[in-house]
C-alpha cells in the first residue's frame, strides 16, 4: 500500500476520506478526537509516538549514572519509567 501524506492524521477509518474530518475535541488521555462528516463515524487520532530528543535521553542517563533511580530520573523528566528503563538498556549494550 502507498503511504500518502497526511495532515494531522486526519483521515477517516471507515471510509478513507480525509476531508470534511471535523475535531469534536479531545478524550481523556489528551488524543484528538474527530468525526467523518460523510459516514459520521466517530473516531480518535493515534498520537505519533512520543519522540524525545536527544537531549532529553542524554540527561537522563547522565541523572542514572549519577545515581538518581531510572523511576526518579523519570519522575524529573516527567515521562515514564520503561521509558528511561529502555534507554539505560539500549546504552549498556
Ligand atoms: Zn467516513
Amino acid at each position: 500500500m502507498r503511504k500518502a501524506t497526511i495532515e494531522e492524521g486526519k483521515i477517516c477509518p471507515n471510509c478513507k476520506k480525509q476531508e470534511n474530518q471535523i475535531k469534536i475535541g479531545y478524550n481523556r488521555s489528551g488524543t484528538q478526537r474527530c468525526r467523518c462528516k460523510d459516514c459520521g463515524i466517530r473516531y480518535t487520532i493515534d498520537p505519533k509516538k512520543h519522540e524525545y530528543p536527544e537531549e532529553t535521553k542524554k540527561l537522563a542517563m547522565k541523572m542514572y549514572y549519577s545515581g538518581v533511580s531510572g523511576r526518579g530520573v523519570g519522575k524529573i523528566l516527567g515521562m515514564n519509567k520503561a521509558n528511561v528503563y529502555n534507554w539505560i538498556k539500549k546504552t549498556k549494550s
